[in-house]
């Protein structure tokens, strides 16, 4: 069994996306974005968990596309909110940032996680940055991975880069917020790396096998 051509989907239109994906799974492949698709339907990411939406949109596009293809989910899960923001992560404060835009800090989102948790101590403050990937073809779900990143979140913004939560989003061991990281930094800790790295040697296994 192999990808038709060695082409692979990348479920996006989020030109990140893509190049994060080819930069760090290396393999000799072309990657293709939904904007590569004209006529293509968008499939709602309407599952109750990340790996239920990821595992949808890889089924979903692969069918339609015809093509082995990778889709994920990921958001930002707090404890203290009973995971909350989570599957919503991105329109938690009631409006969804439109596409071009959802490489920017959000900064609604943002207000609402910190107003929820105002006055709550250090130690009740834990919560983890979830991605789910999924690798379908046309037939069957191939691959299924899952990254995460355990912090804390902050009393305010500290930090310019990154997208989302990330200016929140605080790692104890580096003693930085996300936003504070470059994007190699983030990169090689991130929810999103440690799903790609778990994804690439399983890759590599079905293109060879
Ligand atoms: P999606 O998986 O691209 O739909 O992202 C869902 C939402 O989760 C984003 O809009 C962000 O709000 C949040 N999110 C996911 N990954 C990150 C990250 O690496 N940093 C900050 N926020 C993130």
């Amino acid at each position: 069994m192999y990808s038709k051509d060695r082409k692979i989907l990348v479920a996006t239109t989020n030109p990140g996306k893509i190049t994060e994906l080819r930069a760090m799974l290396v393999l000799d492949i072309e990657w293709l974005g939904l904007s590569d698709f004209g006529d293509i339907d968008e499939i709602q990411e309407d599952g109750i968990a990340f790996a239920e939406n990821a595992r949808k949109k890889a089924a979903g596009y692969a069918k339609a596309a015809g093509l082995w293809t990778i889709a994920d989910d990921s958001g930002l899960v707090v404890d203290a909110l009973g995971g909350a923001p989570g599957i919503k992560s991105a329109r938690f404060s009631g409006e969804k940032l439109k596409d071009e835009d959802r490489t920017l800090i959000d900064h609604r989102n943002i207000a609402k996680v910190l107003e929820l948790l105002k006055g709550l101590p250090e130690e009740k403050r834990a919560a983890k940055f979830v991605c789910c990937l999924c690798l379908a073809s046309p037939e069957r779900i191939l691959i299924e991975t899952q990254g995460t990143l355990e912090g804390l979140i902050t009393d305010r913004e500290i930090g310019e880069n990154g997208f989302g939560y990330d200016p929140i989003f605080f790692v104890p061991h580096l003693d930085k917020t996300v936003a504070q990281l470059t994007r190699e930094e983030k990169n090689a800790i991130s929810h999103r790396g440690n799903a790609i790295r778990k994804l690439k040697p399983l890759l590599e296994e079905l293109l060879c096998g």
